[in-house]
C-alpha cells in the first residue's frame, strides 16, 4: 500500500443526533477512530440545556472525568430512621462533575479533532451516513421513574461536613412512596440538596421543595440559606424502548441508564470505550471504517437483577429504606462502588443477594416471570434522564 493511501483511510461517515453527554463524550475521543468522520446534530425540538451535577465512583476509564470533577468524597452515607451505614473508599471515591464543565471539555476536544456541529435542518450527506440517535427514549406510562428536584444552597459556615456525601437519607416524608434526600456538600457552607422519589407518578414541586427545606432545618440545623442553582429531572427505572426503532440508540437511548439506580454517566463512558475498541478492531482487519456497533454497557445478569429489584421497589415501596441499608451494611466501600458501577463479579452479586430479605424477592421473580409487573399501557410520556440511589 502506498504512503498516500495509508494517510487517507476510507472513512465511515457517522451522524449522531443529539449533542448531550453520550454524543459529546464520543466526539471528544474521535481521534481514537481515525477511520470515522463524525457530525453532531443539534436536534429539532431540543430543550434548553440544563446544567447539573453528574455523580460517579472512580473506576478505570473515568480518569478524564475524575480530573475535571468539582469535588470528591472518600466517605458516603446511607441513613434511615432505623440506622445508618458509613462507607469509605480511597480507590473508588465518589466524584461530582459539573455537566457544563464536561460538555465544554468534550466540545473543545471534538472541535480540535475536526468534528462537525450542525443543526438538524442543515444536515447533509444523510444517505451515505450511519445515524446514531442519542435523544432520550420515551418512557412508557406506568414506568417507575426517579423524580427529583435539587437546590445548590449556600448556608452559614459549619452547616455541612464536606468530607461525607449523603447518597440516601430516608429521614424525610415517607407518606407518598419511596423518598430520600441526596446531599453533596462541596464545602462547609455549600451543598447540593436533592429530594428524590422513586414512583410511577410525580408529586408536585412543592412536595420536593418542602422536603429540602425541612431536611436542611432538621438534619443540618440550617434555616437561613440562599439557592444558587436548581436542577430537576425524571429518570426511568427499568428497561426502555429506544426513541426510534429505525436508528441505533446511543447513551440513555442505547440502554446505558442503569435500570435500578438511574446512574448513567459511567455507563455511557463504558459504552463509548467499547464502541471505539470495536471500531479499531474492524479498521485493523479491513483498513476502512465500518458502521459503529453500540452495545449495552450492562451485563445481562445485572439487568435481570435490576429488573427484579425494580419490581420489589414497585410492589413493596415501604421496605426500600431497609433494603438499601441492608445492602450498604453488607458491603465495604470498594464493593459498594463496584456494584453500583456495574463492576461486580459473582461473589459480590451473591453477597448482595444474601443481604436481601428472601421472600419478597422470590415473589418479585414470580411476578416478573408471569409478567404481572410490566408497566401496563404502551402510551409514552415525555422523558428527561438522571441518576441516583443505590
Ligand atoms: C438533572 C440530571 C442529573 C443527573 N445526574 C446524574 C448523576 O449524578 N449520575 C449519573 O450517572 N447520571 C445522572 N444523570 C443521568 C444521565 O447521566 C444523564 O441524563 C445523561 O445526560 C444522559 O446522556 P445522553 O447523552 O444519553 O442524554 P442527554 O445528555 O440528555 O442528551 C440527549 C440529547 O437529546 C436532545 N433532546 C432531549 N430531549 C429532546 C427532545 N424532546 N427532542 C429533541 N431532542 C431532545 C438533547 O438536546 C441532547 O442533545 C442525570 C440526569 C439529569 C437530567
Amino acid at each position: 500500500m502506498s504512503v498516500s493511501a495509508q494517510s487517507k483511510p476510507i472513512r465511515q461517515i457517522v451522524h449522531v443526533i443529539g449533542d448531550g453527554c453520550a454524543a459529546l463524550s464520543l466526539a471528544a475521543r474521535v481521534d481514537q477512530m481515525p477511520h470515522h468522520r463524525l457530525t453532531l446534530v443539534h436536534p429539532d425540538g431540543a430543550p434548553p440545556r440544563q446544567d447539573h451535577i453528574w455523580g460517579f465512583w472512580q473506576i478505570d476509564g473515568l480518569e478524564a472525568a475524575a480530573e475535571l470533577a468539582r469535588h470528591k468524597w472518600t466517605c458516603w452515607r446511607i441513613a434511615t430512621a432505623e440506622g445508618e451505614a458509613l462507607l469509605a473508599s480511597e480507590k473508588h471515591a465518589y466524584h461530582a462533575l459539573q455537566r457544563s464543565q464536561w460538555e465544554s471539555h468534550c466540545s473543545d476536544s471534538a472541535r480540535s479533532h475536526g468534528v462537525n456541529f450542525v443543526s438538524q435542518k442543515k444536515l447533509k450527506d444523510v444517505a451515505a451516513a450511519q445515524i446514531l440517535d442519542s435523544r432520550p427514549p420515551a418512557i412508557p406510562a406506568g414506568q417507575m421513574i426517579q423524580h427529583f428536584i435539587g437546590w445548590e444552597v449556600t448556608a452559614p459556615s459549619g452547616s455541612f461536613d464536606p468530607t461525607q456525601a449523603i447518597l440516601m437519607d430516608f429521614r424525610c416524608d415517607q407518606s407518598r412512596g419511596i423518598h430520600f434526600i441526596y446531599l453533596l456538600p462541596f464545602d462547609d457552607r455549600t451543598a447540593l440538596v436533592e429530594s428524590t422519589m422513586f414512583a410511577p407518578h410525580r408529586e408536585p414541586d412543592i412536595f420536593f421543595e418542602t422536603a429540602i427545606t425541612h431536611y436542611l432545618a432538621a438534619q443540618c440545623g440550617v434555616t437561613k440559606f440562599t439557592t444558587r442553582r436548581t436542577e430537576a429531572g425524571a429518570i426511568p427505572l427499568g428497561r426502555l424502548p429506544r426513541s426510534s426503532s429505525a436508528m441505533i440508540g446511543l447513551g440513555g437511548n442505547g440502554g446505558a441508564i442503569r435500570p435500578s439506580s438511574g446512574y448513567a454517566f459511567a455507563f455511557i463512558q463504558k459504552q463509548i470505550t467499547d464502541i471505539i475498541a470495536r471500531a479499531g478492531q474492524t479498521a485493523a482487519m479491513t483498513d476502512r471504517g465500518g458502521p459503529l456497533a453500540v452495545r449495552s454497557p450492562h451485563k445481562p445478569v445485572d439487568l435481570w437483577m435490576d429488573e427484579v429489584f425494580v419490581v420489589v421497589l414497585r410492589h413493596w415501596p415501604a421496605r426500600s429504606p431497609e433494603l438499601f441499608l441492608r445492602m450498604a451494611r453488607a458491603l465495604d466501600g470498594d464493593e459498594f462502588a463496584l456494584f453500583l458501577s456495574g463492576e461486580a463479579g459473582w461473589a459480590l452479586r451473591f453477597k448482595v443477594i444474601l443481604a436481601m430479605p428472601k421472600w419478597i424477592f422470590i415473589k418479585a421473580v414470580c411476578r416478573l416471570i408471569i409478567g404481572s409487573s410490566k408497566p401496563g399501557a404502551s402510551r409514552m410520556v415525555s422523558p428527561s434522564s438522571k441518576r441516583k440511589g443505590a
